[in-house]
């Protein structure tokens, strides 16, 4: 049985600002026994077409799902879980937890100090520019919704400044391929947990800074200089009324230039002896991200410059309604490759939780599988 609160898709139904595209190509956006049969597998989804893919898999895959069902509480019972629903109790040997690992937008505790004139959004909240009171924007994170977001808001003719701190540089293609081809087919995405170096740090790595557009644009920080997005360092404090930035831009840049090189050198490599790269265009290096002269190192929320803030700093899973002692202190589950520290528990769609690929919809299939088999086991035991 498949619980869901909303409506199948929810979080791409409910939960994504309009302009959304996947940034994952079209062809990417396979389900188990169910590819891309669309018209243009090199484009990117919308929302509603990821909302409707969903929707078609669980139709032809005969998902038994529940809607409007919200599960509120999940304990342990003598013989597995008692979960707790608005439509009632339901008991189960074993549970599943597929909730999700953005379930809500982390947002850092300083915003209680913005200034009270400043509107403050979440990208949970943000829907388009026009929902924006007029004038300058300070967004903050510059991963792929920071990217996206300030993108937007620059093109919409506002002044947007973007706080920038660890981040992840990808072009959008590399040697005529979208760079997500090489990521899949050179093996990259899929590596495997327990062959990963620093795992904890895997799961905590910020999402790379990619947008799915028609004309395959890369917007990495270069283009969104080049739109005239003003960017300064990490925002480190909000002390009376100053939003106060981090030095140190250079070194951030020169990083993520740095694990960027490193990547397409990995891709080369691969690529001299492999033949599925066979006629991909020479290798590419591109330009350094460049650095502002001098970057602000404060700013002035009481001035009347910044209307609003975009907090674009991050998701968080929500397990308030699971009452199992599985959940660490930051707030994430305790589990060992989806296999929970409770007996019968299991979870998929939790960053690298099997692979790298874990939260993407390519990579639910393999993950799945493996921990359906340790589910499968469990009972039969
Ligand atoms: C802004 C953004 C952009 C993304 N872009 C891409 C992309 O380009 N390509 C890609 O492959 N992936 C992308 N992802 C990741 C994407 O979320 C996953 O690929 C996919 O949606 C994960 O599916 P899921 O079922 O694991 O989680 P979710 O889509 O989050 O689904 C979890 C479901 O659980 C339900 N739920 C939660 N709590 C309860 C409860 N207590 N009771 C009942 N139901 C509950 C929710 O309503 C939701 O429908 C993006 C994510 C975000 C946030």
């Amino acid at each position: 049985m498949v619980l869901e609160r909303g409506e199948i898709a929810n979080s791409w139904r409910s939960e994504r600002w309009d302009s959304l595209r996947l940034l994952t190509p079209s062809w990417q956006a396979r389900l188990p026994d169910f590819p891309y049969d669309g018209p243009d597998p090199d484009g990117y989804l919308t929302s509603a077409e990821v909302a409707d893919l969903v929707a078609r898999f669980a139709a032809h895959a005969r998902a038994p799902v529940r809607t409007q069902t919200e599960v509120t509480s999940a304990r342990r019972s003598d013989d597995g879980y008692e979960v707790t629903t608005g439509e009632g109790t339901i008991r189960a040997r074993t549970l599943l937890v597929a909730s999700g690992a953005c379930n809500a937008p982390v947002v850092p505790a300083l915003a209680s100090l913005v200034p009270a004139g400043i509107e403050q959004l979440t990208a949970f909240d943000y829907r388009n520019p026009a929902q924006l009171p007029d004038g300058a924007v300070l967004v903050v994170g510059a991963s792929a919704t920071g990217v996206q977001l300030a993108a937007e808001l620059r093109q919409a003719g506002r002044p947007v400044t973007l706080s920038v701190g660890e981040h992840v540089r990808l072009p959008r293609t590399y040697r005529g391929r979208d760079v997500l081809w090489w990521m899949e087919t050179s093996g990259v995405w899929s590596q495997r947990y327990d062959e990963v170096d620093d795992l904890q740090r895997a799961r905590r790595l910020p999402s790379p800074q990619l947008v799915g557009t028609p004309e395959r644009a890369t917007l990495d920080l270069n283009a969104l200089q080049a739109l005239d997005v003003e960017l300064v360092g990490r925002l480190a404090a909000v002390r009376d009324g100053r939003a106060l930035f981090s030095g140190g831009l250079r070194n951030l840049f020169s990083l993520a230039d740095l694990k960027l090189q490193r990547l397409l050198d990995g891709f080369d490599e691969w690529a001299l002896t492999a033949e599925a790269a066979a006629g991909a265009d020479a290798p590419e290096r591109f330009a350094p991200t460049e650095a502002p002269a001098s970057p602000r190192l404060e700013l002035d929320l009481r001035s009347g410059e910044i209307r609003s803030i975009v907090w674009a700093t991050g998701y968080r899973p929500d397990y308030r309604w699971l009452d199992v002692p599985v959940v660490d202190a930051k707030g994430h589950l305790r589990h060992d490759g989806g296999v929970v520290e409770s007996p019968g528990l299991y979870a998929l769609g939790l960053p690298v939780l099997r692979r790298r690929n874990s939260t993407f919809i390519c990579g639910i299939e393999d993950d799945a599988r493996e921990v359906v088999e340790r589910l499968d086991g469990f009972i039969r035991a």
